[in-house]
């Protein structure tokens, strides 16, 4: 009888391990397959920000071809700094330590040139497509996001002598690579072939709202989105934000110019972009913003391709 007590317990006892090495397992197998969605999400989110930060239509555009932009793209305040490695929230961005110059600093600039076939003066648009698609040297921004190593320091300096004016200025868009602007634009045709037009058609239509892949200048690492961070829609509406006022006046002490200005669309071909700002280098901008003139007439055709 005792010998049968003594199995049984025995017998409970082994039941109750492999009952309890099972819960393990079961514990282990869930948290692994928590761990991948989590990543998974999280690669997922990446991609929904990226997306998230391009430029955007406004509903007023008028022109017929817009090379730089995505129609209701709107960038939000959880887009930004979710990018791995960043550290900072976006009101910190350009608070590089001792960055804050004065204008005047920017003068001695010594990253600009005035040799039009120089790195700075690279003209892209839709007439001229990138000739490389091999990346710039890229620098993160202090939200993640990546500038041309050669110029993020005269960025940042300008971001933070937008902040000693009592600015909040964001960056929500700058380097984009080519990979990223090919996805984009071939979402684009789905999307549009998805409304019921042909392949052609869709191409046609997809290159009026998405740069085509190569002729962004976000694929050159010297142009940046800046909008408040109060105020983040990509519309005209930018123009009338103190951020968007104080850039197109004081940018070119900083070596950039207000890319796409509203009275040379049919020169850029690219709407009116009160938040793009393309680096060219303290003299080529003060000459261009001077002047009121677009980076197409400054460089007179004779940029290099
Ligand atoms: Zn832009």
């Amino acid at each position: 009888m005792q010998d049968k007590l003594q199995k049984r317990r025995k017998w409970r006892l082994s039941k109750e391990k492999k009952h309890t090495r099972k819960s393990i397992l079961a514990g282990v197998i869930l948290f692994t397959f928590l761990c991948t969605g989590f990543c998974f999400i999280s690669e997922r989110v990446k991609e929904v920000n990226a997306l998230g930060n391009l430029d955007a239509i406004p509903g007023t555009a008028v022109l017929p071809v817009s090379t730089e932009t995505t129609p209701g793209a709107v960038s939000s305040p959880a887009s930004i700094g979710q990018t791995p490695g960043a550290v900072s929230p976006p009101a910190s961005i350009g608070q590089t330590p001792g960055a804050a110059k004065l204008p005047e600093d920017a003068q001695a600039n010594p990253l600009e040139t005035a040799d039009e076939g120089a790195w700075n003066l690279k003209l892209v648009n839709q007439s001229h497509p990138l000739d490389s698609m091999e990346a710039p040297e890229l620098k993160l921004l202090s939200n993640g996001l990546k500038f041309d190593t050669r110029a993020i320091g005269a960025l940042e300096e300008m971001l933070a002598g937008a902040k000693n004016a009592g600015l909040s200025p964001i960056v929500c868009s700058a380097y984009r690579t080519y990979e990223k602007q090919k996805m984009l634009y071939e979402n684009q045709v789905k999307n549009q072939q998805a409304k019921g037009l042909d392949l052609a058609a869709a191409q046609e239509k997809a290159k009026s709202v998405v740069a085509y892949p190569g002729t962004s200048e976000h694929n050159l690492g010297l142009a940046a989105d800046i909008v408040p961070i109060s105020y983040q829609l990509l519309d005209e509406k930018q123009a009338d934000t103190d951020v968007a006022k104080w850039l197109a006046a004081n940018c070119q002490e900083y070596g950039f110019i207000l890319r796409y200005p509203k009275d040379k669309t049919e020169i850029t071909g690219v709407i009116y972009e009160p938040w793009h700002f393309r680096y060219v280098g303290v003299e080529a901008a003060r000459e261009i913003m001077k002047q009121g003139i677009c980076l197409e007439e400054y460089l007179g055709g004779t940029a290099k391709k």
